[in-house]
């Protein structure tokens, strides 16, 4: 069955490597199989960071200028097979080629791709008087290992490489079984313009093998940058102990959204439903509950399924579709876990029931609480519970009862009343008005259990560097 499908390879040193078996990966909106992806080992691994660590010595030592034009050189290649990388992604992840899809997510790769090209981290003169001078250095780490979910698989491989490969390091990237194509193939892309070993990648199937734990216990790499899930993130945390590794760790979030009783419900439908359904709503930071203010609420909630019921739903290949199916099964069983569980509790205003195979249309409950599962879990799904609030105070006390910081948004008329609630609001970005419009040029990052660090910008750019002071 499997022998019409293309087998994708691992690149390590520079060159393509096959793995001794191979994973099959399906498109959740036929579940078919796309194509077939190397399984790689442990020793694959090993390989993959031997050769980082052999590149390591030539790339650190490059000019801040050879490594800005290389980082532009790869925004470059990946500009001039966006369309390509577009189809793999919706493929293999589920979200369409238009909406807030896979074009749309390869736009974001050139547009931090781009950002990042541009930043750097001159050394900085602290001191320079009779007494000596004291210069500040920003020096690469080493062998950085990525780990990557399967969300924005592309956009996330960019986010932690260019970065990494700006600053001095090499890497060994690691993306999910459930989306690997779109990750390996654009780090064969980055090949064509990096010297060997600078960039490599791995991929495996996390049940026979699994590297991501292999990479944060490696003595070989010295950082690790995680995306993922909380409970992955901890782990990664507690083995990368060991060998002192830095890390960036960008985990879940149970971002909320506080709507005050001024708006007009009709105005803000549309940033609503994007908040909270964008890729279906598997975005870290995507608008997981709901608050609103008595006032308003049948009204919002009636603007809002009216909005969403015009939302076409299909086959991501589909020139017409804006939203596709979740992305695999165990998302989808998550997602059906909770609806099913919300369902008694609060009144079902749109969709509630599975539709084919991974097909989940938007759904959308209100009469629910703090302290019913849809409310207090990431659902990371298609499902958004609303709640009802007379005092903001107490909204505000709610949305901050989560173990959780990523992001909270406030929707209100009076922008200087939102913007004083906002900052109240414990998470590492808050936004008026919308929810997770993210931007290269802004640090992103989870405060309390949603992660560690900050990725963008040159906040971000220093994660990738050690401090070393020289006194002269
Ligand atoms: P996950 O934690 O299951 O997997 C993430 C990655 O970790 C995958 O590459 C996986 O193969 C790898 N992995 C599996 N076991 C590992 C181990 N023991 N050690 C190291 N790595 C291991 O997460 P997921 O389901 O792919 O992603 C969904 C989660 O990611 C959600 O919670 C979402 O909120 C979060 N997320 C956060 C951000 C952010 O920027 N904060 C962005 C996107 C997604």
């Amino acid at each position: 069955m499997t022998e019409n499908l293309t087998t994708y390879s691992m690149v390590i040193d520079g060159k393509a490597a096959a793995a001794a078996s191979t994973f099959p990966v399906f498109n959740p909106a036929t579940g078919k199989v796309v194509a077939m992806a190397p399984n790689g080992a442990a020793a694959d691994l090993d390989r993959a960071v031997a050769a980082a660590g052999r590149a390591f010595l030539g790339w650190s030592r490059t000019s801040d200028a050879e490594r800005a034009a290389a980082c532009a050189a790869i925004t470059q290649k990946l500009g001039e097979h966006a369309e390509e990388l577009a189809a793999l992604i919706t493929q293999e992840q589920g979200k369409p080629l238009n909406g807030v899809g896979s074009r749309f997510e390869m736009g974001g790769v050139q547009a931090w791709a781009g950002h990042t090209a541009s930043l750097s981290l001159p050394m900085k003169v602290l001191q320079d008087d009779n007494q000596g001078r004291v210069e500040m250095y920003r020096k690469p780490l080493g062998v950085v290992g990525s780990i990557t979910p399967w969300n924005w698989p592309a956009l996330i491989a960019t986010w932690h490489i260019l970065p990494a490969v700006r600053t001095g390091n090499t890497v060994v990237a690691k993306p999910s079984p459930y989306t690997p194509l779109s990750t390996l193939r654009m780090v064969e892309l980055m090949n064509e313009v990096l010297p060997p070993g600078v960039v490599n990648v791995v991929s495996c199937d996390d049940t026979t093998n699994n590297l991501g734990a292999a990479m944060a216990a490696h003595p070989g790499i010295r950082k690790i940058v995680f995306t993922g899930s909380c409970a992955t993130g901890s782990r990664v945390m507690m083995t990368a102990a060991e060998t002192m590794k830095r890390l960036t760790l960008e985990l879940g979030g149970n971002d909320a959204g506080i709507v005050l009783p001024d708006v007009n419900p009709q105005a803000i439908a549309e940033g609503l439903f994007w908040g909270a359904f964008i890729n279906m709503g598997q975005t870290c930071a995507a608008m997981k509950r709901l608050y609103v203010h008595e006032d308003v609420h049948d009204a919002v909630c009636e603007a809002l399924v009216e909005y969403t019921r015009k939302i076409p739903v299909g086959d991501g290949m589909d020139e017409t579709s804006i939203l596709g199916p979740v992305a695999n099964r165990m998302q989808f069983d998550k997602v059906k876990r909770l609806v099913d569980d919300a369902r008694g509790r609060g009144r079902v205003l749109l969709g509630g029931t599975p539709g084919d195979g991974l097909f989940f249309n938007p759904t959308i409950i209100a009469g629910l609480n703090n302290g019913d599962l849809l409310v207090d879990e990431e659902q990371f799904g298609p499902a958004l519970p609303v709640i009802k609030y007379r005092d903001v105070e107490d909204a505000i006390a709610q949305a901050n009862a989560s173990e959780n910081g990523l992001g909270g948004s406030v929707w209100s008329a009076d922008i200087d009343r939102a913007r004083e609630i906002a900052k109240r609001m414990e998470c590492g970005s808050v936004w008026v008005n919308k929810h997770g419009a993210i931007q290269p040029n802004a640090p992103f990052g989870g405060v309390k259990k949603s992660g560690l660090g900050v990725e963008f910008g040159e906040e971000g750019l220093q994660e990738y560097t050690d401090i070393q002071v020289v006194y002269s």
